[in-house]
Formats: C-alpha cells, sequence, structure tokens
C-alpha cells in the first residue's frame, strides 16, 4: 500500500467518525462510507480536499455532495441490502458507489452528458458494476427497470414528481430535498402506500437545482 493511499485510508475513518459524531446512525451507511474512495471521484486538483465536510466541484456548475448529505440520504432511503434504488443526479457518481457498496442495484440519471459519460467510466473502473448511469432527464425517473425499492434525488425540485411515486413499490420511499417557499429547501421523505402516499419533514437542506421536466425549467439560451 503507497503513503499516499494510507493517508488517504486515515482521513476516511476520520470523516466516518466524524459522521456518527453527527448523528449517522446506519452501520450499512458507515461500512459503505469507509470503503468508497471518495478522492477517485473528484478532479485530481482537489484530491487532497476529498475528506473535507463539503461539497467540492466536479465541473459543469456542479459539485459532490457534502459526506454528511451523502450519507443522510442512504439513511433515510433505508432500503434493504440486494433492493433496487433509482438515483436522480449521478454527478460524480460517489453517492452511486456508496450505495453499490451497501450491497443495492443502483440506477442513476444525470442530465448532463459529459458527467453521465464520466461517471460511468468511473464507476466501472472503480468496480462498482452494480451501479449503472444513463443520460436522461430524471425527473422522468426510469419506468422500464420500476418498481423501485427507494428512490434517491441529489438535486433539489419545485415539487414532489408524482411519476417518481408512481415508479416507488408499496412502502418504498422517495427521498427528495423540495423547495418549500420561505421555509427554504427540505429534505422531504415521501412513501407509497396504498392510499397514495405519505410525506415526512426530515429538516433543511441545500442541494443544487434539480432540473427538467417535472423540476425547474432550465434557464433560456442567452
Ligand atoms: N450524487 C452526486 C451529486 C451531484 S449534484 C455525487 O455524489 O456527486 C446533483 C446532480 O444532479 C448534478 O450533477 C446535476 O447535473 C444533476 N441533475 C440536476 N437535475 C437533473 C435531472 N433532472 N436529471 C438528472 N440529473 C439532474
Amino acid at each position: 500500500m503507497t503513503t499516499a493511499s494510507r493517508a488517504a485510508d486515515d482521513r476516511r475513518r476520520r470523516m466516518v467518525e466524524r459522521l456518527a459524531e453527527q448523528g449517522i446512525s446506519d452501520p450499512a451507511v458507515l461500512e459503505a462510507m469507509a470503503r468508497v474512495p471518495r478522492e477517485a471521484f473528484l478532479p485530481e486538483a482537489l484530491r487532497g480536499r476529498a475528506y473535507e465536510d463539503t461539497p467540492l466541484p466536479i465541473g459543469h456548475g456542479q459539485t459532490m455532495s457534502q459526506p454528511w448529505a451523502v450519507a443522510r440520504l442512504a439513511e433515510l432511503l433505508a432500503v434493504e441490502r440486494r433492493g433496487k434504488v433509482l438515483e436522480i443526479g449521478s454527478g460524480s457518481g460517489y453517492q452511486a458507489a456508496v450505495l453499490a457498496e451497501m450491497g443495492l442495484r443502483v440506477f442513476s440519471i444525470e442530465r448532463h452528458a459529459q458527467l453521465a459519460r464520466e461517471a460511468s467510466a468511473r464507476l466501472r473502473a472503480l468496480g462498482y458494476l452494480a451501479a449503472t448511469v444513463k443520460h436522461f432527464d430524471g425527473t422522468y425517473g426510469w419506468a422500464a427497470m420500476a418498481p423501485f425499492d427507494g428512490i434517491v434525488s441529489t438535486a433539489g425540485g419545485p415539487e414532489i414528481p408524482g411519476v417518481l411515486v408512481q415508479q416507488l413499490r408499496l412502502g418504498g420511499r422517495l427521498v427528495i430535498p423540495i423547495d418549500r417557499g420561505r421555509a427554504g429547501q427540505r429534505l422531504v421523505v415521501v412513501t407509497r402506500t396504498s392510499a397514495g402516499s405519505r410525506e415526512e419533514d426530515h429538516g433543511p437542506a441545500s442541494f443544487v437545482p434539480l432540473i427538467g421536466r417535472y423540476g425547474f425549467r432550465p434557464a433560456p439560451p442567452a
């Protein structure tokens, strides 16, 4: 093992200890985050900062969510090993790798073509074969692969896309940041029930905008 990778291992262990102190308690999440090499999802120049608890730029105006946010989404998703999940907003591919490391089958959609290509290649190179990335508008979901045990959006929308709730199995959960006007962006969990669905608020959030047919509209070309 090289000195550099040993240093990364130490920093990763400390990151996981911090997450536990900050209230992340699902052992499956903590164990997965102790294994995924976060630095491998960042541009070369930022790799030294991989284990800081902060979002980091990944190009194209997008960011990799901070470790706490990644852990929180995975924990709220609450899907058992071997479950099938949909992720909206692949970005760097890091969250998808964490979910794959938890033993889940991950279908991930990214609206930015180049990010989708890079995330897909990176996940394959690192051996995360349980994660599949597609370039598309994730607000439509992925009907061909439905129903999902859980759906997580790593970008925040103006309202809950009903089409995503329809792609959950009964009892499945959609975890999504939603703009609540004066209350700001909130992390919302929608559970599909036989009567329709049930919503819970899980506190303030600050994710990048979800842009698409059932999200925010893209700015017109200048
Ligand atoms: N999970 C990522 C976080 C990336 S930030 C990671 O671990 O790195 C959120 C991502 O959502 C951005 O890459 C953005 O391009 C993407 N996004 C925004 N709206 C989207 C949509 N409608 N469909 C798919 N991806 C979208």
